[in-house]
């Protein structure tokens, strides 16, 4: 059996990284202010509070972040107003596309030099970006390339929100042939646990949805938060009265496989995260997500396909599988397509909606489970250990 790694839960309450080294953070944005506190940072620069309404409408409703295209505010002052409420916190080092353009997959470096990566993908009806929520992750899933690094540290909520805006930027001045020139979803579905960055993940939610000038107006509806199954946090999110889709990336039906597949699930075992869900779709009304990455030989088999079958029959959820993408140095692989397809009917005879996910992404180290940061330092391609985790998005 497979050693199973220590877990650090503890890092959101004490701000420090699993080293112990203090975290540190990335300078104020107006992102991480409602709009009383981006009044209250203007104000304090002599400034009038209206200015922070301007600021706020090209951030967020024009997409534009160039003091010279702020052309309302005036030429003394633009830079000062910029400087104190539009710092820079993501720095492009790399930028992959593929399909044309429409799967794009950009690695960042933050302030203090952490590196994460946010992957794009356009579709004709909508357009999707798999953010990241933490750099690294501390988890410690085996297959997944991020939990392999360990945290570095949690993102700021500016830090989530300006790879969403970043990407918005992109759709609207039309960079995405074919595809609506509005970014419409998001999925917590990139680099790091969402949950174990509760509050800013949240705050994050909150001011993404919220209309411009707050906010970027997006619909809840339409932001998926992924978990592995951080029991207490999700009952608190249950009790948000948000309407945000809850994925759980569960990857086996029984104890003993998901101790080792997803090592939180020593504390919190498979009938507690499957209430917790379930309590949440109850009290949504949102149908749950269960994530399972398709391993050959690990978690494929019919008996698996089965007892999931009767964990998830008559419940509001349905089964997202996810054919494993191998990461580097793993000794695992996809399922075979026959096996996939067998787990998919057995699923499908118990009741459970099932879908299977595309693999977008794939030649830019952009789909799930391959996001992983190299830990800083050097950053070239794939061979420095660029990064990687997730990105690709359901068919049906
Ligand atoms: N920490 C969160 C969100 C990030 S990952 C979570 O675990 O849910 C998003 C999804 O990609 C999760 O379901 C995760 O288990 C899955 N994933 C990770 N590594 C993968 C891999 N190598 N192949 C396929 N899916 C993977």
């Amino acid at each position: 059996m497979t050693q199973l790694p220590v877990l650090n839960l503890s890092s959101e309450a004490t701000g420090t990284t699993p080293t112990g080294r203090r975290a540190t953070l990335p300078p104020r944005h107006l992102a991480d202010l409602d709009l009383a506190g981006r009044r209250a940072a203007v104000t304090e620069l002599g400034e009038p509070a209206f200015r922070a309404q301007q600021i706020s409408t090209h951030y967020f409703g024009r997409l534009v972040r160039e003091p010279e295209e702020m052309t309302d505010l005036p030429a003394r002052t633009r830079e000062a107003i910029t400087g104190t409420l539009l710092p820079r916190l993501l720095t492009p080092v790399s930028e992959l596309a593929t399909d044309n353009g429409t799967t794009r997959k950009t690695l960042w470096r933050l302030h203090d030099g952490a590196l994460v990566e946010s992957v794009l993908m356009g579709y004709s009806d909508r357009v999707t970006v798999c953010v990241s929520s933490q750099a690294g992750c501390g988890m410690a899933c085996p297959f997944c390339a991020t939990g392999q690094a360990g945290l570095t540290r949690n993102l700021s909520t500016a830090e989530i929100i300006d790879q969403v805006v970043w990407f918005a930027g992109l759709a609207a001045r039309g960079a995405l042939p074919g595809c609506p020139d509005r970014l419409s979803r998001i999925v917590f579905m990139g680099m790091g646990e969402p949950l174990a960055n509760y509050n800013r993940v949240i705050a994050a939610v909150r001011r993404l949805t919220e209309p411009a000038p707050e906010g970027l107006g997006l619909s809840q509806r339409h932001i998926t938060v992924s978990t592995v199954g951080l029991v207490p946090a999700m009952r608190r999110l249950t009790q948000e009265g948000l309407s945000v889709t809850l994925a759980l990336s569960l990857h086996a039906p029984d104890d003993d496989l998901r101790d080792t597949l997803v090592p939180v699930n020593q504390r919190w075992k498979v009938a507690e995260v499957l209430d917790a869900a379930f309590e949440y779709a109850a009290r949504t009304g949102r149908r749950v997500s269960i994530e399972y990455a398709m391993i050959r030989d690990v978690n494929d088999h019919p008996w698996r396909a089965d007892l999931l079958g009767r964990l998830l029959s008559g419940r509001l959820a349905h089964v997202n599988l996810i054919p494993l993408n191998p990461t580097p140095g793993s000794q695992w692989d996809a399922s075979p397509k026959p096996v996939e397809r067998e787990f998919v009917r057995r699923l499908r005879a118990a009741g459970v909606p099932t879908t299977v996910r595309d693999t977008r992404g794939r030649e830019i180290d952009g789909a799930c489970g391959q996001l992983a940061a190299s830990g800083g330092g050097k950053v070239g391609e794939r061979e420095s250990g660029l990064l990687a985790r997730r990105a690709n998005e359901e068919t049906q």
